[in-house]
């Protein structure tokens, strides 16, 4: 199954129309089936997948060089690289840290953070969450409903996580009644939580050696690309995730000119995160953006001269 990576190109050049979409401008001159997929989540954070079974799946979709990037833990890469050993695929140690710009969830990846700077800040950020979960579950216990939470194995606990808990229970027919009810922003059993500014996220990923990059710009609802991306920038921002599955064509050209104004490098995946659990549907799926390893290389210069610098 492995051989098509040395082999004959299995990408067809005169299918026109797949490149036309904006998506993948690099597929066209591509010669080879070697692909790269920069954003996937594990059961780490909020995948299904286990990091080995990830890696098997990306072997499997033709991926040569996989990004793991869980929110806010490194819990996955040892699994992963453990897994990938035996096989022609690279694993890139990454994550997506949880931020927070005007007021709203920005998220920023991380490549090639150095382990030991960035645990203790990460291991910081979880027990703030553990604490977060307990406040949750002492108003919901004041509200009449108690819940314990299940044993989550260093995961962070998340309002995901209470509303199943919920559900168990008997409390809500489903984890939509327990947000409409107790959980979501403006309901009684909501919590803010200790959260990273993006110029921290952005300072703390450079100190620790990794390459900061703004994730799924066009997700973000706090305000303009166009406005907020210079601000990033002077912080220190490296890079912008151009390619993601829901980026239109012409978001994604329009970051293509935002890169090349300010000088970033482009980076790009499908935000797997496994196939669907639970009746939740993940339409996402690996490999989807079709991206060559090219993507790769200026990231790992930018990452060698953090580390010197940093
Ligand atoms: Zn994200
Ligand atoms: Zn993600």
């Amino acid at each position: 199954m492995f051989d098509c990576i040395v082999t004959q190109p299995v990408i067809k050049q005169n299918t026109p129309k797949r490149y036309t979409d904006g998506k993948s401008p690099f597929l066209r001159q591509s010669t080879s089936t070697a692909m790269i997929d920069l954003h996937c989540h594990t059961t780490c954070s909020d995948g299904t997948l286990t990091p080995t079974e990830l890696v098997n799946a990306a072997i499997a979709a033709g991926i040569t060089k996989l990004a793991i990037t869980d929110h806010d833990t490194l819990a996955a890469w040892n699994e992963a690289i453990a897994a990938a050993a035996d096989f022609p695929i690279e694993i890139i140690p990454g994550l997506e840290l949880s931020t927070v710009y005007n007021g709203r969830s920005l998220h920023l990846l991380g490549f090639y953070p150095q382990a030991e700077k960035l645990l203790p800040p990460l291991q910081d950020r979880l027990a703030g969450r553990h604490r977060r979960a307990q406040a949750i579950l002492d108003k919901l216990a004041d509200l009449g409903y108690p819940v314990a939470l299940p044993n989550l194995n260093g995961i962070a606990p998340g309002r995901p996580h209470i509303a199943a808990a919920l559900v168990m229970a008997g409390h809500a027919q489903s984890t939509k009644e327990a947000f409409d009810r107790w959980l979501g922003d403006d309901k009684p059993a909501y919590v803010e939580y200790e959260k990273f500014s993006a110029i921290e996220g952005i300072n703390l990923l450079r100190q620790c050696g990794a390459v900061p990059v703004w994730a799924h710009p066009y997700l973000f609802r706090g305000g303009d690309v166009e406005t907020v991306l210079p601000e990033l920038v002077a912080a220190g921002l490296m890079g912008v995730e151009v390619y993601h599955p829901s980026h239109s064509p012409s978001e994604t050209r329009r970051l293509t000119e935002l890169c090349q104004h300010y000088g970033l490098l482009l980076t790009g995946g499908s935000d797997y995160h496994g196939p669907s659990a639970n009746g939740r549907d993940t339409a996402n799926h690996l490999n989807q953006m079709q991206l060559p390893v090219s993507l790769l290389e200026p990231i790992k210069r930018a990452a060698v001269e953090l580390a010197v610098s940093s």
